[in-house]
């Protein structure tokens, strides 16, 4: 699954009005998470409107079909000011808060299939965001708004559960060699240096002895050396340390 010439090769097509976008592209730092409010065929007439001025990038059907209404390389007019919406993507979510609750599974399923896709990794008020978040980040905006109103809780649960998965065996790689950079000795190839990064967690009383940011180098070790000891507070820095170092890659 991939993005073609901006667009997903595994979404249903379904454009927007052309000129719904701001002339400035998308810089697709990042992807903002909408709750639709409403159900497809109301949405779909919003997005068709001339009068209305909303558009995105994406709708995540109840039903699991998700659709594609610009290409990633638009800027589109749903989060609420100029700024959010010309750095990120936006993705609506079919549904209604109080009628339909969180996004179901297929929906979860598909955020997943996105995040995979999408040019940036995904970590939350980073290159992850609910509209809420950024709303009123810059100004001039619409104002303050509840979307997605926690409708994406069981997705950001999922991504925690997928976060190594994220990452190819060649990012896990660089993030592991980062994370230990200056532990290595002069002259050491990659392999040397990752071979030696992972004997030092294998030696135990790793936690104790690193840093915070090192420290992340155990959550990659953890998924290759199952048996190390970890409390559940440092697996807490571990998770953030590793999202902090993970942003860049
Ligand atoms: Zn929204």
């Amino acid at each position: 699954m991939a993005i073609v010439d901006g667009w997903l090769d595994w979404a249903v097509r379904h454009p927007g009005p052309a000129n719904k976008v701001y002339v400035t592209p998308n810089e697709q730092r990042g992807l903002v998470c909408h709750s639709a409010e409403g159900y497809n065929p109301s949405n779909f007439h919003e997005l068709d409107r001339p009068d209305r001025a909303a558009s995105w990038h994406c709708t995540n059907s109840l039903d699991g079909t998700f659709y594609q209404h610009y290409p990633f390389s638009a800027s589109c007019w749903a989060s609420g000011n100029y700024e959010a919406n010309t750095r990120f993507v936006a993705v609506e979510s079919e549904g209604v808060v109080g009628v339909d609750g969180p996004l179901n599974t297929l929906q979860v399923d598909n955020m997943l299939r996105l995040v995979h896709d999408l040019p940036f990794f995904p970590v939350r008020k980073s290159t992850l965001w609910e509209h809420n978040e950024v709303a009123t980040m810059w100004a001039p905006n619409a104002g303050p708004t509840s979307c997605p109103s926690h409708r994406y809780d069981p997705f950001f649960a999922a991504l925690e559960d997928d976060f190594m998965s994220l990452l190819t065996p060649d990012q896990q790689r660089k993030l592991l060699l980062r994370l230990f950079a200056g532990s290595e000795f002069p002259g050491d190839t990659d392999q040397q240096k990752l071979d030696r990064a992972i004997a030092e967690i294998d030696a135990g009383g790793t936690v104790q002895s690193l840093n915070d940011v090192s420290l992340s180098a155990i959550a990659v070790a953890l998924d290759a050396h199952p048996g190390i000891d970890t409390s559940a507070a440092v697996q807490a820095r571990v998770k953030t340390a590793l999202e902090n170092a993970a942003k860049d890659l």
